[in-house]
């Protein structure tokens, strides 16, 4: 038997809807700018030529109804939400035709973002780690099955902030499709059962402060309720 120094941090893992079992979650990438009206308001124009991404730790992971740190190193930490797609078996350079196949399920999620340190970081052309790889700042709905809603390519995603409307749009309005994103990212990583990817968020992010209530829901797919707790 392995003996560890000290006790391994428990696998990060998100409940299935309609399943006892739990998705356990490997890693956690991520899209920009993959609608108009978000690359816009960020200050810029969408670039059709390919997707990129940043990722996240799956540490990071919280689930629906918990509260999650305001954290330290920021005066400006924005909600981002999106679509987040559940991979189920391998991809590795899988065509957009075929890339469905390794989707498990959909969920919603928040990219919570250090908006401060993400713009000081661009503007001086350095990773967005500290922007984006924030403790707590990816709380994720349970993950809904395939087997039970297919393949949404079109449904209302929302979100409010205590009781306000932020973020409307409809996935359908996503830059890069989920066949697409998986495709591409599938050309640079081995993908498979346990990776989640964030799709990128639709106009209207704004800050949040400590005691705040974020509620987003996007059609047929999932509700998640996230609080936010005291500064770090
Ligand atoms: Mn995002």
């Amino acid at each position: 038997m392995t003996s560890y120094l000290f006790e391994p941090a428990p696998v990060p893992s998100l409940p299935i809807v309609g399943d006892e079992r739990r998705y356990p979650v490997a890693r956690i990438f991520c899209v920009g700018r993959n609608y108009e009206d978000h690359a816009r308001e960020m200050g810029h124009v969408v670039d059709r030529e390919k997707p990129f991404y940043f990722s996240k730790s799956a540490t990071t992971l919280r689930q629906s109804g918990d509260a999650i740190p305001y954290p330290p190193g920021t005066t400006n930490y924005h909600f981002e939400f999106e679509l987040v797609i559940a991979l189920g078996a391998p991809a590795l350079r899988i065509v957009p035709q075929d890339a469905l196949e390794a989707v498990f399920g959909y969920a919603c999620g928040l990219d919570m973002t250090r908006r401060d340190l993400q713009l000081s970081e661009r503007a001086k052309q350095r990773p967005w780690t500290l922007g984006k790889d924030v403790e707590g700042s990816a709380p994720t709905s349970p993950i809904m099955p395939v087997s039970r809603i297919g393949h949404p390519d079109h449904a209302g995603i929302r979100l409010s902030q205590n009781g306000t409307p932020r973020q409307t749009s409809d996935i359908s309005q996503m830059v890069w499709s989920a066949p697409e994103i998986i495709s591409h990212l599938s050309g640079f990583y081995r993908l498979g059962p346990g990776d989640l990817i964030f799709t990128g968020t639709p106009a209207g992010v704004g800050p949040v402060a400590p005691g705040d209530r974020l509620e987003g829901e996007i059609d047929g797919i999932g509700a998640l309720t996230t609080l936010i707790g005291p500064a770090e």
